[in-house]
């Protein structure tokens, strides 16, 4: 029997995954991609050094508008551990593991190196690769599918996976051309958000800080959402960013999109709490308030939080009246942190948002309204922190749509 023709649209990391198991299950497979070297990023992801995958896996962490459980159930098809063995063995990627921030990296800590095997190996496993080809529609046709591309003879085959990406950073080739298309042949698409992005303000105080980089505890809350985590905060010139700030940013993102911007973003500046803060502040010696903050802060920010709760920065501790300690409390422990905007799709690490789970069969990723047609990737509604998880999806979601579509 013939094997089965798949056409894979879109060379980022979902689609080469599905690329390279679609033709390991033994599907004849062409992989069609709009720039010209695909795994655009890839390449600039992890700052370089490509954040490949996570040292461990916390499902309750990915965030979707599906069904949890569905989300859950793609995940598990391909665990971490296969997954971490499939780049060290199947493409001889050896991953480090770096303990302090949770994150695996290529042990050459080059992002070109998992790009590009991903591409080797798609071509040593013989899928055809098409760069250079921007895909402009595509439609059932025949008991299959034809894909339309710009200036080029349509192709049809008998299995299409569309792995076209999100929104977010549109210079690598992602623009929504894939989503589009899904939603004119009637997928619900979930509302679409930038995630992982920074966020903006016009503080003085606090842009004047621009540099300043250390962990806080962040917490983002609306009406409808809240998001809360521990890691690395950043002030640059005209805001905020660092691992706890995008990993929150998509409930700000969201509450502006719903027109509210009641979103509210609070900080603890360190890990004391109340209690304590109160015994920090207690009455030692000859201590003053700015001696005690910068104990545990960064100088200029210790100078700019007593700022902002009114208090002399030399009052002595043992001359500090309760409601000024109450303030700086307040400021320390759940301050607030203005902002005024986010940094959109141009600097989101993810679109949040897409295709509902609903409308794919959890193992296979196969569209339930049209036969023949799978999805994987960022295009799906969820995302994941910062830390590998949206490539751990990307990996997972490729090789079922992969495997799905190449079985008759
Ligand atoms: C700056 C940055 C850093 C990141 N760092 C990390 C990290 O370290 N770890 C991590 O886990 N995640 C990281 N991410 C997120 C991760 O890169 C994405 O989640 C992942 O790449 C999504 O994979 P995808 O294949 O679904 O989409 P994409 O990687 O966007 O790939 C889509 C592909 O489809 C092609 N395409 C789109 N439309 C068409 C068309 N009409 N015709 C032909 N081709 C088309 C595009 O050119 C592109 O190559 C980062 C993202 C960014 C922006």
């Amino acid at each position: 029997m013939a094997s089965r023709r798949v056409v894979v649209i879109g060379a980022g990391a979902a689609g080469t995954m599905a690329a390279i198991f679609a033709a390991k299950s033994g599907a004849q497979v062409t992989l069609i991609e709009r720039t010209k070297d695909g795994g655009r990023k890839i390449l600039i992801s992890g700052g370089g050094r490509c954040n490949v995958l996570p040292l461990s896996v916390d499902e309750s962490r990915f965030v979707t508008d599906s069904s949890p459980n569905v989300l859950r159930k793609i995940l598990r098809s391909w665990p971490l551990d296969e997954q971490v063995a499939f780049f060290e063995g199947d493409l001889g990627i050896p991953l480090a593991e770096e303990r302090e921030s949770l994150k695996r990296f290529p042990a050459s800590h080059k992002a070109r190196d998992v790009r590009d095997g991903l591409l080797t190996h798609a071509a040593q496993q013989g899928v055809t690769l098409r760069m250079e080809c921007s895909v402009t529609g595509f439609a059932a046709h025949e008991g299959g599918w034809r894909v339309s591309i710009a200036g080029q003879p349509d192709v049809t085959c008998d299995a299409l996976v569309v792995a076209t990406g999100g929104l977010s950073v549109p210079n690598t080739g992602s623009d929504g051309t894939g989503l589009r298309a899904l939603a004119a042949l009637g997928h619900a698409i979930h509302p679409l958000y930038a995630a992982l992005t920074p966020l903006t303000s016009n503080s003085p105080a606090f842009n004047a800080l621009s540099g300043i980089s250390f962990p806080v505890t962040l917490t983002a809350k609306d009406g409808a959402r809240s998001s809360s985590w521990t890691g690395g905060f950043l002030f640059t010139h005209h805001g905020y960013s660092g691992p706890s700030v995008l990993n929150v940013s998509h409930v700000v993102v969201r509450s502006r999109l719903e027109g509210d911007a009641s979103a509210r973003v609070t900080v603890r500046w360190t890990p004391l709490g109340d209690r304590e803060w109160e015994e920090a502040l207690k009455p030692q010696g000859a201590r003053t308030v700015t001696g005690a903050l910068r104990a545990e802060l960064p100088d200029r920010l210790a100078d700019a939080l007593i700022a902002l709760a009114r208090v002399d920065p030399q009052r002595v501790l043992s001359e500090l009246r309760r409601d000024e300690r109450l303030r700086l409390v307040e400021v320390l422990v759940r301050g607030e942190l203005p902002w005024n905007g986010d940094e959109g799709y141009k600097k989101a690490e993810v679109t949040g948002g897409g295709v509902s789970l609903a409308e794919v069969d959890a193992r296979t990723m196969e569209s339930r309204l049209h036969p023949g047609l799978y999805l994987c990737g960022e295009v799906l509604d969820a995302f994941g922190p910062i830390g590998g998880y949206n490539f751990l999806w990307a990996w997972a979601t490729g090789r079922a749509a992969g495997r799905g579509a190449a079985a008759t």
